[in-house]
């Protein structure tokens, strides 16, 4: 353990201390490359300070430390009138909760980060902070200004640690599930299309068309994924994305692939963004952007043309666009497009870090657009919008990518909120699952997120980065011992985290996720829930849905305010499907 006031172990010897001071002079000599933007997160005060140490005999290593983490504190946060008014502010606030806001939400806007657990939430808060040259800690996320926080609890039916296709059945549906499969409850066993027929359950967003509001879906994975498709599709396997991915018995017993029900099912969806070209085209149909790119051809055995077909759904007389670049969303006007679908690449977007920014629309930009179109209709609209690359982020073990997405996620947060109002919109951010992500190590403050831990092991006598995986496959060893981090670039958008365990993909975590919400009954989410409990509130506040005794009384006072005991006596158990 460090010795009291210190964030890290200023006993330790001196080389260990010059070995971080080096490693982070090292870091702010990166120059900035396109694969590389932000080569130092490191906060400028702590910089000079360590140069300014560097410059003291290595003899005097308490006064080193001393000098150090010293340098670390914001001249504020030393006088205690600080915390004490900023602890007062947040108590005023919080008073003011006391006054619960039992409107009927006119909207509902879902923010998913697919496995965004609280480690990713807090790295991510750090890097945002950091990006904005703070030293991040204190920083605010956008999620992190919401009053109402829960947790989630996100076992599948049959696994422990979910997958995103069982948890998008929970907090989608209403309906816990079984791993892999989307739309049904779990008497649909995965891969068994003959399991499907009669165990369908439909989803927050059908509950919201019906109740005549307009629902969109954006994401950066492909449209056809795992979360936005439990939102229309109802499939024993999350990986029949077209019929070139489904067992020929699953085509003879006439199950349907997720991009043709996404095209069938609800054919009016007015907002569809984000990737899956390629599952909408004949079997090896040259792709508009990838035109050299075997991969990007289309897949469907069928020969269906699903954008056609999407066309061919909408009224004459109404605006529908197909679009699969930046470009031409930015050229849109929103006042004149009634349904939008916009498939901006082949399979999943790219990470936001790679993004290209004439092809490629952030996550924020498509929420902009999204929500204009949607604002539209005066009976208002449900939105889900997912940061689906978070995953896939830490899948890879590459954190870096992983918390820039999560970021970004956060961006369209910040976006949402500024076009709606707590008063008529209900937004829930959340995740499906966690990932055995981490981060530690006795850092100090104001430490790069991607930076090194202040000492070495005291095992192997190596340094090691605060960014830690417990499996995955940044697991590296050299000559029969771990990776010395500080012979790599660990700053890179790539670099894989190392790990406990070698896997070629790491994996997801089992413990409960965060729930942030604002607006209309945003304080039924509260407490320790089960994930299936989500859409329940959703739908009771925009009194959509089967559970709706409460809101005939909402609507003749004008202000729906039944009182929160009545309220909360009404949330019976409900039955499977709506
Ligand atoms: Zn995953």
């Amino acid at each position: 353990m460090p010795i009291s006031n210190c964030p890290f172990d200023v006993t330790t010897s001196t080389g260990h201390l010059k070995l971080r001071l080096e490693h982070q002079l090292t870091a702010d000599h990166w120059q900035p490359t396109p694969s590389h933007p932000h080569p130092s997160y490191l906060w400028a005060p702590e910089r000079r300070q360590v140069l300014e140490c560097t410059m003291i005999s290595p003899l005097l290593v308490l006064a080193i430390g001393t000098c150090l983490t010293n340098s670390l504190v914001p001249e504020k946060e030393k006088d205690p009138k600080y915390w004490r008014d900023q602890a007062q502010q947040t108590l005023k606030n919080a008073l003011r909760l006391q006054n619960l806001n039992t409107n009927v939400a006119k909207n509902v806007i879902m923010f998913l980060g697919d496995g965004m657990g609280v480690s990713t939430v807090t790295a991510a808060r750090i890097l945002k902070g950091q990006l904005h040259h703070s030293p991040g800690e204190e920083t605010r996320l956008e999620m992190d200004k919401f009053p109402y926080v829960a947790l989630s609890k996100t076992y599948n039916t049959n696994a422990q640690v979910p997958d995103s296709a069982g948890t998008a059945t929970a907090y989608l549906c209403g309906v816990k599930a079984n791993e892999g499969t989307v739309g049904v409850s779990a008497a649909t066993q995965r891969t068994q299309c003959n399991t499907t027929q009669g165990n369908e359950v439909t989803s927050i967003l059908r509950w919201a068309k019906d109740a005549g509001k307009s629902v969109g879906i954006v994401t950066t994975t492909r449209v056809n994924h795992a979360t936005p498709s439990a939102a229309y599709a109802h499939s024993a396997d999350r990986d029949w994305y077209s019929d070139n991915e489904m067992p020929p018995e699953a085509l003879s017993q006439g199950c349907k692939d997720i991009a043709y029900q996404l095209m069938h099912n609800i054919k009016d969806i007015e907002v569809i963004m984000g990737g899956g070209r390629k599952y909408m085209f004949p079997k090896n149909r040259t792709d508009v952007e990838y035109d050299m790119d075997e991969k990007a051809r289309g897949t469907r055995l069928d020969g269906l043309n699903l954008i056609d077909i999407w066309k061919s759904f909408k009224p004459r007389h109404k605006h529908s666009h197909y679009i699969w670049n930046r470009t031409e969303l930015l050229a849109l006007d929103p006042h004149m497009v009634d349904y939008l679908l916009g498939l901006f690449e082949p399979g999943d977007m790219q990470y936001e870090l790679n993004r290209n920014n004439v092809t490629d629309p952030s996550l924020s930009e498509m929420v902009k657009t999204a929500i204009k179109i949607l604002n539209k209709n005066p009976k208002g609209f449900f939105l889900l919008v997912e940061g689906g690359r978070i995953d896939h982020g830490h899948h890879e073990g590459k954190a870096k990518q992983a918390l820039h997405e999560a970021v970004e996620m956060d961006r369209a947060i910040e976006q949402a909120g500024t076009m709606t109002s707590v008063e008529d919109t209900l937004t829930v951010v959340t995740a499906d699952h966690s990932h055995v992500f981490t981060f530690g190590g006795y850092t100090p403050r104001g430490n790069s997120i991607f930076g090194l831990a202040p000492m070495v092991s005291d095992t192997d006598k190596k340094p090691f980065t605060a960014i830690l995986y417990g499996n995955g496959p940044g697991y590296k060893v050299v000559g029969g011992e771990r990776e010395n981090v500080s012979m790599v670039d660990y700053a890179h958008n790539n670099y894989q985290a190392q790990s406990a365990v070698p896997l070629r993909h790491e994996t997801h975590g089992g413990e409960d996720v965060a729930v942030f919400a604002k607006g209309p009954m945003a304080h039924l989410l509260h407490g320790v829930h089960e994930q299936n409990y989500i859409p329940h509130v959703m739908a009771y506040a925009a009194c959509i849905g089967a559970n709706r005794d409460h809101c005939a009384s909402a609507s003749s006072s004008g202000s729906p305010s039944p009182g929160p005991l009545p309220l909360l006596l009404a949330l019976l158990p409900l039955g499977i499907l709506f």
